[in-house]
């Protein structure tokens, strides 16, 4: 039997099986497990994979757009109902280029305009803008249904950091989700992917999903000593890792970095690293937990006080992965790494940029950050 291809095209209906809140109450954030059913898909990945799903827009928020063109919600677009086209198909959070210019276009002069041809003050105008808010603020352009759709980008697929190992939960996929929910210009907002899942899947609702294939985050094959950074949902991946070992006897050497603000109220998975411990399948488990004491502590910190160890486990081959948060955590632990092999494996600041370029290219250094 040929298994079948699933990709954006034709991504399979999954379905949600469980969904546990991971944050605690105290947690100023919300992050979740979740785990979706593939049986009957015959899907497989590997650890370090990531799953593709096809999210869909927050139905008051779609309400709120066509109530302000003053559309009707039944009209027809193809096979789809006008509220169906913007609630599955399109882009109704972030306004994209061809909305920005039929705007500039209808205000010539206009301090839109102006801002539009500033790419510093665009960046800014637009941050927390959603399009809502862009025809809420030109009243003048009377945007029909016919006019506003085709300047409305398609909804895009959101990646996920697969959490689990198919071989210890088979016909499983698990994902560990931070919902993204802030308020801008006076209105609370929300992450379209994450809140979806967080709080409008009904027990029939179908996740359209497919995996995305990461052939460079992978488990190595030898028996070379892995150390796994991953504060916050970046500890999904490694979750799989650990799974992995667990399934296969893996008893060579691992150590994971993991850090969030609270131990209280943000330590995921902290039963699961324990049994982990227990079996061999995690050798060490380092934490940071930035906001339990007066001056922040990250997992760079960390990774500096056990400095001495970590080269040591460097210097028998160790592979070193990160993922999660690319902003700062990622270029933070560059640096931490670059420091301590200064520091520990006596090298110059030159040394240990050649020595983490060797790394790199003896596929010894691997991220995944976003
Ligand atoms: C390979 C890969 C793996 C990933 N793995 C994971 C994972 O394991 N877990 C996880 O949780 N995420 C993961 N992500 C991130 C994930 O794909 C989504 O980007 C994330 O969940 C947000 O998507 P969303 O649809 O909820 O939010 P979106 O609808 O995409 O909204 C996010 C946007 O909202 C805006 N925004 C956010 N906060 C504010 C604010 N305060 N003010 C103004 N604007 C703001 C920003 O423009 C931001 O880009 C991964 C990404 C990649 C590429």
């Amino acid at each position: 039997m040929i298994a079948t291809v699933y990709n954006r095209k034709n991504p399979f209906q999954a379905r949600l099986s469980r969904m546990e809140v991971l944050t605690k109450p105290g947690s100023s954030k919300d992050t979740r497990h979740f785990e979706i059913d593939l049986s009957g898909s015959s899907m497989e990945y590997e650890p370090g994979d990531s799953l593709a799903l096809q999210p869909q827009n927050d139905p008051a928020l779609v309400s709120s757009l066509l109530d302000l063109i003053g559309a009707d919600p039944e009209q027809m677009v193809g096979e789809k109902t006008l509220f169906e086209t913007l609630h599955d198909d399109l882009t109704i959070t972030e306004p994209g280029p061809r909305l920005i210019d039929a705007i500039k276009k209808e205000t010539p002069g206009s301090s839109f305009a102006d801002a539009m041809d500033d790419p510093a003050r665009k960046a800014m105008y637009l941050y927390g803008r959603d399009v809502l808010d862009l025809l809420g603020e030109h009243p003048e352009i009377r945007f029909t249904a016919d006019t506003l759709l085709p300047l409305l980008k398609p909804l895009q697929v959101r990646l996920y950091s697969i959490s689990s190992s198919l071989r210890a939960c088979p016909e499983q996929v698990h994902l560990t989700v931070a919902t993204v929910t802030y308020e801008s210009h006076g209105r609370a907002r929300g992450g379209v992917a994450s809140t979806w899942l967080a709080e409008r899947l009904a027990d029939h609702t179908r996740i359209p999903v497919y995996i995305q294939p990461n052939k460079r985050f992978r488990l190595p094959e030898n028996d070379a000593p892995i150390i796994m950074c991953g504060p916050g949902t970046g500890v999904a991946p490694f979750r799989a890792f650990v799974q992995e070992r667990r399934v296969q006897g893996t008893n060579s050497k691992a150590w994971l970095f993991f850090g969030e603000q609270h131990r209280s109220s943000e330590f995921f998975y902290e039963e699961e690293w324990n049994a982990a411990l227990q079996d061999g399948s995690l050798t060490k488990l380092t934490t940071a937990f930035s906001r339990d004491q007066a001056h922040k502590i990250y997992v760079q910190h960390k990774m500096m006080e056990e400095g001495a160890e970590f080269w040591k486990w460097l210097d028998e081959g160790a592979i070193f992965y990160v993922c999660g948060d690319k902003t700062r955590m990622a270029a933070d632990v560059d640096a931490a790494l670059h420091q301590l092999i200064e520091k520990h494996g006596g090298k110059t600041d030159e040394g240990a940029k050649e020595y983490v370029e060797a790394m790199k290219k003896e596929h010894r250094y691997h991220r995944d950050v976003y």
